[in-house]
């Protein structure tokens, strides 16, 4: 069970407001997608729900609980990154065995839960390779992996793919459905690529200078843009 509402939700970097009170609620398992202009808040949004970005009013709950000052370790959230942020030190198996490393977990197990999730991944191979000895799309399942070996309720993706090129895109939209569909977490998406963004959402959110300009099913967006802004960033035909 995971389940978000933001209430209101504000962030201010000095004297600058950049998330203006912001509400909306993500459905437990839903595929929520946040698009917008460069700037407009999405990684803000994202990082204050990680617990990375303190929240400067409002209110983040998780399954009806406050959790504006829980830890980023104690929400059992996952986020995902575009730059992928991998340990270039460490292996493969390393980079995703890590959280359970560090939790103490005995090493047989996690050997065979990163076996497990290097399989599903395809990265079975590459699992003593160092990750500059990957290709984009490599890395960016390693990134993943690390994500879900803590069975997070909730994943966090940050434009993940923005780095790939366009025919890996494609196949990594599909890798993602099936990582959806198979772990069960709520997801919240970030893109700039609206394609993607109607391919994966159950829902997107249009945000536009810290503010939800609308939030719907992709279908209903394209054919009732609840403005001209939501029209014109959507690509509606009028
Ligand atoms: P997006 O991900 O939609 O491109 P961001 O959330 O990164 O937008 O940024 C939203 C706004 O907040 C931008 O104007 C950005 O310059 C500003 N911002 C983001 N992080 C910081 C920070 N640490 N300090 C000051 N301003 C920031
Ligand atoms: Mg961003």
């Amino acid at each position: 069970m995971a389940s978000i509402k933001l209430t209101g939700v504000r962030k201010n970097f000095g004297a600058v407001e950049v998330i203006k009170g912001v509400d909306i609620r993500i459905e437990d398992g839903e595929f929520a997608v946040f698009v917008g202009p460069s700037g407009c808040g999405k990684s803000t949004l994202l990082r204050m729900i990680a617990g990375l970005e303190d929240i400067s009013g409002g209110t983040f709950e998780l399954d009806g609980q406050v959790m504006n000052d829980i830890s980023p370790e104690k929400r059992g959230i996952a986020m995902v990154f575009q730059s992928y942020a991998l340990y270039p030190h460490m292996t493969v198996a390393e980079n995703i065995g890590f959280s359970l490393d560090l939790k103490g977990t005995p090493r047989e197990e996690i050997k065979r839960r990163v076996g497990e999730i290097a399989e599903r991944l395809q990265l079975s191979p590459y699992l003593d390779r160092k990750p500059q000895a990957l290709s984009g799309g490599q890395r960016q399942r390693v990134a993943i992996g690390r994500a879900i070996i803590k069975e997070p309720s909730v994943i966090l993706f940050d434009e993940p793919l923005s780095n790939l090129d366009a025919a890996l895109r494609v196949q990594m939209r599909a890798e993602l459905q099936e990582l959806h569909r198979s772990t069960k977490a709520t997801i919240v998406y970030v893109t700039h690529d609206q394609v993607e963004a109607m391919t994966l959402a159950d829902r997107i959110v249009v945000l536009k200078d810290g503010e939800v300009m609308q939030a719907d099913h992709p279908i209903t967006l394209y054919k009732q843009p609840a403005n001209a802004f939501v029209g014109q960033f959507i690509g509606s035909p009028r």
